[in-house]
Formats: C-alpha cells, structure tokens, sequence
C-alpha cells in the first residue's frame, strides 16, 4: 500500500471486520492488519452457536457468523495483511506510523487514523498465584477451545475447571460431549460469573455440578497434572482452613477473566479505565487521543458478538469522517489546528454500583439523537432502577427486574435537545425499585 492510509485497524475478529467494512463503506482508504493466518479472531473457535441473533436474526456458530463479515470484506476495496504483527506505533505530526512485521519482514505504513480491535486475553494461572508445581496440563480455557474445535485434540481426560465465566462453562459442556469427565467447576465468588443461559445449557443439561465459595488452592504432578487441591474461601475469599479436599484429575481448566489487550494503546499514552482497562473513549469510541478509536473485547468485554461488531462499525463510521476530514485539510495545505471537528467532552458518570459504563465522555460537538450506553452492574440485584440526570434533570429511567454482572445492558439517551457545556456530567444512579409481577421486565423511558 503505498502513500499515506486513512484508516489503519488492528486486529481481524469482528470488531475489526465490522470496523473495516464501514471504514470502506465511508470512502476511506482502510488497511486491515491481523497477525494470524485466518481473519474471524476468537470467533474461529467457537463452533457451538448463540451468536448474532441480534444483528443476523439468525443462531449462528462463530465461524458461521465471522463469515458473513469476511465475504462482505472481500466486496470493499479495504488491503488485508494477514500473519502480520503490529510491534510499534509512533504518533506524529497529523499521522501515525506503525511497524509490521510480517512474512516478508519489517514494513511502516503511515496512517491518519487508528482503530484498535486487538481483543482480549485470558488470565493465567500466574495471575491468580495457585500454588505448587507446573505440570502439564493446566490451562487456560480459550487454550482448551483451541485444543480441542482446532487442533482435534482432547487436552485431558479427567478435569476441574477453575471459574464459572463463560468460556469455562462451554469448556465444560464441550469436554463432556467429547468424552472427558468433568468433574465440576468451581467458583471462588458465591455466585456465578457466565450468563444464566449457559449455566442452564452448559452445565445443568449435563449434570455438572457448580460449586460456589470454593477455590482450587494447589496443583500435584511433576510431568503431568495428577491432583488438585480445592478449598472453601470466605466472604474476602480466603481460603477456610480445614475445608480442603485432593481431587485426582489430569486437567485443571481455568476461565477466571478476560483482560482487554492494550499494550500498543498503551504505548501510544492512551488513558485506559480501570478495572476493566479499556480505554476511556466518546460516544464514537475515539479515545482522548484524537484519531485513536477503540471496539469490541479491546474496549470492553463484552458478552455478545453483536455488540462486538456494533462497536466496531460505529468506530470505523467515525474514524472515517476522521481522516477524511484530516486528508482535505492537508491537501488544501492548511494547519490542521484549524480543524473544526475539535472535541469537546461532557462526562458519563456512574456511582459504585457500576462495574462499568461505556462510553464515559460524551463529544458534545458531535451528538447524534440516540446516544448507546453499556452498563454492568457491580453485584447481582433484584429490581433496580437506572436513572439518568443532567444537573437536575432526569433525562432516562428504566426498571429492571434483575441485574448481574456477567450480563452486559444496553440502553440508548436521546440527547439531541440537551443543552450540555464542558465538564458538565450525566450522573447515572441505580436505586432499589419492586419486581414487576408475572416475570414481566418492566421499561420506563
Ligand atoms: C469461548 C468463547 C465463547 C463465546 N461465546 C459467545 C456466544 O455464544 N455468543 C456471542 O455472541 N459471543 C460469544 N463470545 C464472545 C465473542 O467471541 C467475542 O466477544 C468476540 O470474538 C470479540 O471480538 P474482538 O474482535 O473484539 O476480539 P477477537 O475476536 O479476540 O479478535 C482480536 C484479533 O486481533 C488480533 N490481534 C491482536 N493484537 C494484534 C496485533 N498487535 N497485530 C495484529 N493483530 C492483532 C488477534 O489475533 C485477533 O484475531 C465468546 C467468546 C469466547 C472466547
């Protein structure tokens, strides 16, 4: 590809595709950049299906539903890099350029705008300090998934699997249908992390037994994983003295979190959000860097494919009006200080009861009538109301009869009548409300 790109986006799953095919879709000259060998990220190996109900109306697998973006690709004019890594990125004057390193070695490409889709990655025995020796054998979920739907290759016969998040309870279900014994998950918080559907279709269409309060505290083996040992833990989840049993097994599966790969963001000064480390962007996803736009696992983890790809169309929708309105100021040959798209940020804020709201500023220069929003909530809750305020004024309200964590919400403002200036917060609340009667989700606004 040769002179200045306008739109660079790293890392092929859906975020990235959905990002590409709306880059092109807007007239950018887009550069797509994935270090393995077949676009569709984690998507490749998830062949149970649940996905894009929202967005295809359809149940597909992953594979199935990665397809659909990645024959829609291939009618965009977007440059595909595959077995490529991005190692560097400088911000310059007006630009960025990246370092690849691929199969024919080290190339820059110079790039108006960026759009990190890098994904996520698996926490590791490490990061939760399981003690004991480093046998075969213990591994993370994802690994298992590859083993197993892409390599053909059953990781163990007899396993415990550590965590109750999603990739661990269809961990379970996928072992037990290829023939391995699992002999329960363990979960060190009191109640589940997955989604209920999956506790249902996972683990209680198959008889796997879910234990809360319970850790896995040391592994045996020298070679090979022969045993694990399994504590009660506390409400601070210490492990209880005398509740340990030994479990004999030859696996110990872990799906104990997903941490949003941000390190090239990082590099480039990029403020992420703590816990979940995403980087703190508007409404469009463009991070308090200007030209720098984050989607899908890489800003938030997420529990649905189809808000992956949502994410990832509206940043490359607004990456592109981006660069293109950087490439006119620069072939007119006028500072781009003169710009006129500058940013101008009112603030998205939640209390402690939020685990995490998306976005957390809002381009007051830029807003559309329906602006989305992604919450989860801090802990498991009966009926809840969410309200929204701008100062005084109640601008959203909505009555949920449950909320967990595991479950990411989406909600949309309507905000074009707002009168909002710099600085000015949305301050969203959540407070007790009654259940609706009769199972019914109650919704007000
Ligand atoms: C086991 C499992 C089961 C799931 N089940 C469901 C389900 O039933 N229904 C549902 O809707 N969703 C499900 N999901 C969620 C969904 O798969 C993810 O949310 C989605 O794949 C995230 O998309 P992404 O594009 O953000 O990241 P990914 O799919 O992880 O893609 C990121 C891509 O970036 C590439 N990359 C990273 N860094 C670089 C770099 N420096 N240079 C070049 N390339 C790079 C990676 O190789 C990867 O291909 C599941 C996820 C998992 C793991």
């Amino acid at each position: 590809m040769s002179g200045r790109i306008d739109i660079a986006v790293i890392g092929g799953g859906p975020a990235g595709l959905a990002a590409a095919i709306a880059a092109d879709k807007a007239g950018a000259k887009t550069l797509l950049v994935e270090r393995e060998a077949r676009l569709g990220g984690i998507l490749k190996q998830c062949i149970h299906d649940g996905f894009g109900l929202l967005r295809f109306g359809e149940k597909l697998s992953g594979p199935e539903y990665a397809f659909k973006d990645i024959e829609a690709l291939g009618q965009t004019t977007v440059e595909v890099k595959l077995l490529t890594f991005v190692t560097r990125i400088e911000k310059c004057e007006g630009f960025f350029r990246l370092t690849l390193v691929g199969a024919l070695g080290i190339e820059t490409v110079e790039t108006r705008a960026l759009i990190l889709s890098t994904g996520c990655r698996e926490r590791t025995a490490r990061q939760i300090a399981i003690h004991g020796t480093r046998p075969a054998g213990v591994i993370t979920a994802g690994a298992a998934q590859y083993y197993t739907n892409i390599l053909g290759q059953l990781p163990c016969k007899r396993c415990v699997i550590l965590g109750s998040g999603d990739i661990g309870l269809i961990m379970a279900r996928r072992l037990t249908l290829e023939g391995a014994k699992v002999i329960g998950v363990y979960e060190a918080k009191p109640t589940p992390s997955g989604l209920s559907r999956n506790i249902a279709q996972c683990l209680e269409d198959f008889d796997i037994p879910l234990y809360t309060s319970r850790t896995v505290t040391r592994v045996f083996g020298r070679e090979r994983l022969e045993a694990v040992e399994i504590a009660s833990v506390d409400e601070k989840m210490r492990p209880i003295p005398g509740t340990t049993e030994r479990i004999a097994c030859d696996g110990l599966i872990l799906s104990v979190g997903l941490i949003p790969e941000n390190e090239l963001a990082e590099s480039l000064g990029v403020p992420l959000e703590n816990p979940a480390r995403g980087p703190i962007c508007d409404q469009h996803y463009e991070t308090l860097i200007d030209g720098i736009f984050s989607c899908g696992n890489a800003l938030q983890v997420n529990d649905l494919a189809d808000y992956v790809s949502e994410s990832g169309e509206c940043a490359g929708r607004y990456a592109a009006d981006f660069a293109v309105c950087l490439k006119n100021t620069d072939e007119k040959n006028i500072s781009n200080s003169g710009i006129s798209s500058k940013r101008i940020f009112a603030k998205l804020s939640g209390g402690r009861d939020f685990l995490s709201l998306v976005p957390q500023r809002l381009n007051i220069n830029n807003i559309e009538d329906d602006t989305t929003i992604f919450f989860r909530a801090r802990e498991e809750r009966g009926g809840t109301r969410i309200r929204a305020f701008a100062g005084e004024k109640e601008i959203f309200s909505k009555t949920y009869n449950q909320l967990r964590p595991p479950e990411m919400e989406r909600i949309t403002l309507k905000l074009k009548n707002l009168r909002l200036g710099e600085g000015d917060v949305i301050q969203f609340i959540m407070e007790d409300a009654p259940v609706a009667q009769g199972g019914e989700w109650r919704v007000e606004g």
